[in-house]
């Protein structure tokens, strides 16, 4: 069914895919699988079909790098030991990245990757999820505040994160799937918003001022800290900086943040 499709398309986009750090820990199979796997069978029929992929790459292939701003073309990519099975994404996806550059290199298909740096929005998880602490920051922070529970700073909340609003990553990304003056082959592109770079102990404080805007002295929980491994388990390492450089971006979409 899905190769009678990409047999029909001219573009695939391969959206498909956990993205959720606790899932990495709790369940790197489950990611391999999905992330890996299915995508890997997409890739090749992409390239049998000789047809246009837009992958979703990730901010993750850059991993912990120490480079202060992460570049597509010349920055190297830092993931941890095996056993941190957080990296089983990161990795997923890296693998994916070169398969698609080696069969373009090839002549098998086209494409333009791109790695969105915590995008945020409407539906990014649901409420449920966050409760269980399973999804990402911003709907855990939010989950906690409306429940009045303490919001909490993994390893102190001194990592910062560049969040990025949905329309804007969106935008871009129909920026690329346009493709109108046809020079997106082969390119890589970082979405995000470098001049939002965040502490998440200063995100935690915006949105409890911002909730305490909204009803005064309501929020009763306080801000505490727990380490990764209390928070997430044995197999997590966090990211201490992630700034994407948009250049290539703003140069080839036309589009900035
Ligand atoms: N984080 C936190 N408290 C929480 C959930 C997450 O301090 O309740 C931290 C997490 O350790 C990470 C950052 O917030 O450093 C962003 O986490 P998220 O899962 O949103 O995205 P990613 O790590 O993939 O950027």
């Amino acid at each position: 069914w899905i190769e009678y499709h990409i047999r029909k398309c001219d573009v695939i986009i391969p959206l498909v895919a956990i993205a959720t750090p606790n899932v990495y820990v709790k369940d790197p199979l489950k990611v391999f699988q999905l992330d890996f796997e299915a995508n890997l069978k997409i890739i090749k029929w992409v390239a049998k079909y000789h047809k246009r992929i837009i992958f979703p790459s990730t901010r993750e292939v850059y991993g912990m790098s120490p480079e202060k701003i992460f570049n597509e073309y010349t920055t190297t990519l830092v993931v941890g030991p095996v056993h941190k099975s957080r990296w089983i994404y990161s990795c997923s996806k890296q693998l994916l990245d070169r398969v698609i550059i080696a069969y373009g290199e090839q002549g098998d298909l086209d494409y333009t990757l791109f790695r969105p740096f915590n995008w945020i929005g409407p539906k990014l998880d649901s409420l449920e999820q966050a409760q269980l602490g399973n999804g990402r920051v911003l709907p855990i922070f939010i989950h906690n505040l409306l429940h009045n529970k303490d919001l909490i700073l993994v390893g102190g909340g001194e990592q910062t994160r560049c969040l990025t609003w949905i329309d804007e990553g969106i935008a871009a990304l129909v920026n690329i799937i346009y493709n109108e003056k046809d020079e997106l082959n082969g390119k890589i592109f970082n979405i995000g918003s470098p001049g939002n770079n965040l502490s998440i102990k200063k995100l935690a404080q915006l949105l409890i001022d911002e909730y305490d805007k909204l009803f005064p002295n309501k929020y009763k929980g306080k801000l505490i800290t727990k380490s990764q491994k209390e928070f997430y388990g044995k197999g997590y390492e966090d990211i201490p900086v992630r700034v994407p450089d948009i250049q290539e971006a703003e140069r080839l979409l036309n589009w900035s943040p």
